[in-house]
């Protein structure tokens, strides 16, 4: 499967002190083959592996993941970006009904949908009715009012005695023409104040200009603010030009997978969001109506890379270690040890960063730090690090001896004024007693003083 060979390309990565070109270039070439594999399309494969490759050799040397680790973690990234990065959820009109169209070809998992999306809106606490369009198929109708059935959602049909409105086909609609029945089903919907419109439409086994002209016709007539192209994730490389007839032919504005639940080979999913520009919304893994979830690009790809525990250790050793510096620096402050080196330090690590500006918040724990770095900008920064440079190590362990002369050499050898001097020396003083106090009361680590 296309993880087993995701796992095996990223497994030779394990145990590298560091990365060398050859190393990055053997594991792209192993990631294209396995989306080959899995059937992704061929200018998709040529777009992610670029990525990748560009990014593992750009990637900056990681005090909290190794080599390998961080390959993986641009590999997620990148399947998450390809997949549709955020998850994009369902548009629902301002003025009610919403119109939900679905497209797609015969035994897609159009009319199956169409009882999950009505269950799921239901759900949320919506009244959806279903509108039944395809006409072409014997039995389809019928399919719908039984989906429709489960689902506890009315259908709109157009065959007499079985209408929602009851009695011989209320609305005189002509039993024949799919266009007919959807406009009928709007009106009906506002008559009766569903808020949303399900329209199921028909299919064909493949791509013909009449089913296009058929949906195009639909689609016309009813405006959908949604137009889901629902694709059945088991067809492989026939997706790509599925997907694009329709695009052409219909247009519409998402994607749902469906039977991701059988052997699909994953290639369809990862391919139709770049090939249509179109985001997945939702994902169908089996026949019965719970088998049906909102689309979420993140799980998909941890789903795909298989890696679910590796991601997570990731994720954990990134903060731990950020934690532990920032512990160190909490700690130090609580129990007054902070020095002018630990000052200079902090200030060096942010400004490395970048502006200070974008960086207050991003040192975790050492939050209390950041309230006096707060009102400093980067010239005053500049002027800050050349006065603690031109201290002796034992004025910057203990400025408490920085008496006048030595604010007077400070001054000098760092090309600032003496008063330059005493503001800082006085604003260490009161940022340490500050801060002391702070972790003081509200007990962050380090405020026991020696306690461990
Ligand atoms: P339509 O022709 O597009 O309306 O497709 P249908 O909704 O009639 O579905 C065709 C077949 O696929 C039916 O037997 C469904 O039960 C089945 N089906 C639909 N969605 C899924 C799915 O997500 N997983 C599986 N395993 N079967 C599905
Ligand atoms: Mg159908």
């Amino acid at each position: 499967s296309l993880s087993d060979r995701l796992a095996g390309a990223l497994k030779d990565l394990r145990g590298k002190g560091r990365l060398s070109p050859a190393d990055i270039d053997s594991t792209a070439r192993e990631i294209r083959l396995a989306l080959l594999e899995a059937d992704v399309a061929l200018p998709v494969v040529r777009g992610f592996v670029a990525k990748v490759k560009e990014r593992a050799k750009g990637a900056e040397v990681s005090a909290a993941l190794n080599p390998a680790q961080q390959v993986v973690k641009i590999v997620n990234e990148e399947l998450i970006t390809i997949l549709g990065g955020e998850t994009r959820r369902l548009r629902l009109a301002k003025n009610p009904p919403t119109v939900i169209m679905l497209a797609g070809l015969q035994g897609a998992g159009k009319t199956t949908l169409a009882g999950k999306l009505a269950k799921y809106l239901k759900g949320q606490g919506h009244t959806p009715l279903l509108v039944a369009c395809d006409l072409q198929r014997p039995g389809a109708v019928t399919q719908l009012q039984v989906v429709g059935e489960r689902a506890g959602v009315p259908v709109f049909a157009p065959h007499p005695g079985t209408s929602i409105g009851g009695g011989e086909n209320p609305l005189g609609v002509s039993a024949s023409d799919p266009v007919d029945v959807a406009r009928a089903g709007i009106e009906e919907a506002k008559a009766k104040q569903y808020d949303v419109v399900i329209v199921d439409t028909a299919g064909r086994l493949g791509i013909d200009e009449e089913l296009m002209r058929q949906a195009a016709g639909i689609r016309d007539a009813v405006n959908p603010d949604e137009t889901l192209f629902v694709l059945d994730a088991m067809i492989g490389q026939d997706a790509v030009s599925t997907a694009q007839a329709f695009r052409d032919g219909v247009g519409f504005t998402g994607v749902v997978l469906t039977k991701l639940d059988g052997d699909a080979r994953g290639g369809a999913a990862l391919s139709v969001r770049e090939i249509t520009g179109q985001p997945i919304l939702f994902a169908s893994t089996g026949e019965k109506l719970e088998d049906f979830d909102v689309f979420h690009p993140d799980r998909m790809a941890s789903r795909i890379l298989g890696m679910g525990d590796l991601l997570t250790l990731i994720e954990q050793a990134e903060q731990v270690y950020d934690a532990k510096q920032a512990e160190e620096a909490a700690r130090k402050i609580g129990s007054g040890e902070l020095t002018l080196e630990d000052f200079l330090e902090q200030m060096l690590a942010i400004r490395k960063m970048g502006p200070i500006g974008n960086l207050l918040g991003m040192l975790p724990g050492a939050g209390q730090m950041k309230d006096v770095l707060a009102q400093v900008d980067d010239k005053q920064l500049d002027r800050v690090q050349a006065i603690i440079r031109g201290m002796t190590p034992a004025e910057r362990a203990n400025p408490k001896i920085i008496n006048a002369s030595r604010r007077l050499r400070i001054a000098n050898g760092s090309g600032v004024q003496v008063s330059d001097v005493n503001q800082l020396v006085d604003r260490f003083f009161e940022a340490k007693k500050m801060m002391g106090a702070m972790s003081r009361q509200f007990g962050l680590p380090g405020s026991g003083r020696g306690g461990k």
